[in-house]
């Protein structure tokens, strides 16, 4: 309960702690239907707006909503970026959905704007309120910096990476006291941004922070107990040094013990620095790349790709003889 509530309590003659805890839960409930209510009045009357901002957010500043101009102060011009993001993301994720690569040019354009925008953005994170929008951001940056490292666009990913470290640090702030599932949000979020950095500073052979992340990152895993399964960094403890695989074990390996670990996987040939998935195409006839993955179609044969319509047409006179689509239709 917050010092406000507790004198508002105190101003109503109640003092013990069900009574105190009924009152606040009323509360709560209060502002929940408050909420809604007003998200409710805010869809009516933008329900024709035509931009693809698909919900009502709540932010500290006052709730944002499609279309309505002026935001409130302290809300970032571009915010529409990270709805759109965000809602892409969700999509993503989905059994069925487009797929998170897809959307990568959305979610570049809401990075540049992080990065253009970087004072504004960073202390909007700062407000408890907006812990919801500081998540969906940790949630879309970590995506970004895979698909870019996964490509091999290492400082490309890096720089994604730092920006989501500056986020990720202001939502741990603002989670500290907060609702369980919230907290645990928060820290799988952490958790999935060490593996990608420990993953990029393998692939650019910073061994002396991969072995400082490899540290955390089994350290995370030690004190939630994960079983030899669930496990990514704990197990390989037991599975390459025959030891046991405890915290207490792990902070005491050498750095030499450690390293053993780190290169065992690479040793192995199990560790993927780059996957063909995640190439961009480019149009055989124009050398433009398409802005997200999967984007520019291909022809039935799927070895050559088109930016559009235009250019399959302008290539097919020179295409069709070699076509392996036509040639097996017969
Ligand atoms: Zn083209
Ligand atoms: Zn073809």
């Amino acid at each position: 309960m917050d010092a406000s509530t507790a004198a508002k309590l105190e101003s109503m003659g109640i003092s013990d702690v069900a009574a105190a805890r009924q009152a606040w839960e009323a509360a709560q409930a209060e502002q929940v239907k408050q909420h809604s209510k007003k998200v409710k009045e805010i869809q009516r009357e933008y329900k024709d707006c035509p931009e693809r901002v698909l919900h009502v957010s709540g932010t500290a500043f006052g709730f944002v909503a499609p279309g309505v101009q002026p935001l409130p102060d302290g809300v970032p011009v571009n915010f529409a970026l990270k709805q759109m993001a965000a809602a892409a993301l969700d999509e993503g994720v989905k059994p069925g959905g487009v797929g998170n690569m897809r959307s990568e040019s959305v979610y570049r354009e809401y990075f540049d704007d992080l990065v253009a925008d970087r004072a504004t953005w960073l202390h909007f994170f700062e407000y408890k309120d907006n812990f919801q929008h500081a998540e969906n951001t940790c949630g879309i940056l970590g995506t970004l910096a895979t698909i870019y490292r996964q490509r091999g666009w290492l400082a490309d990913c890096e720089r994604v990476l730092d920006m989501e470290s500056e986020v990720l640090v202001r939502y741990e702030r603002v989670s500290v006291g907060a609702e369980a599932a919230q907290v645990s949000c928060c820290q799988n979020l952490a958790y999935k941004y060490h593996i990608i950095r420990y993953n990029l500073c393998l692939q650019l052979e910073r061994y002396s922070e991969s072995i400082e992340l490899y540290r955390k990152l089994a350290l995370f895993e030690a004190e939630r107990d994960y079983s030899f399964e669930e496990s990514n960094f704990l197990f390989l403890i037991t599975a390459i040094l025959k030891k046991k695989a405890t915290a207490k074990v792990l902070q005491r390996l050498t750095d030499e013990e450690v390293m053993r670990i780190i290169m065992e996987p690479m040793k192995r040939g199990r560790f993927s620095f780059q996957t063909d998935r995640v190439q961009l195409r480019v149009c055989t006839v124009c050398h433009a790349q398409e802005p997200s993955l999967g984007t520019f179609p291909s022809c039935a044969c799927k070895v050559v790709y088109y930016c559009g319509k235009d250019c399959q047409k302008k290539d097919w006179a020179g295409h069709k003889g070699q076509c392996a689509a036509r040639k097996s239709k017969g």
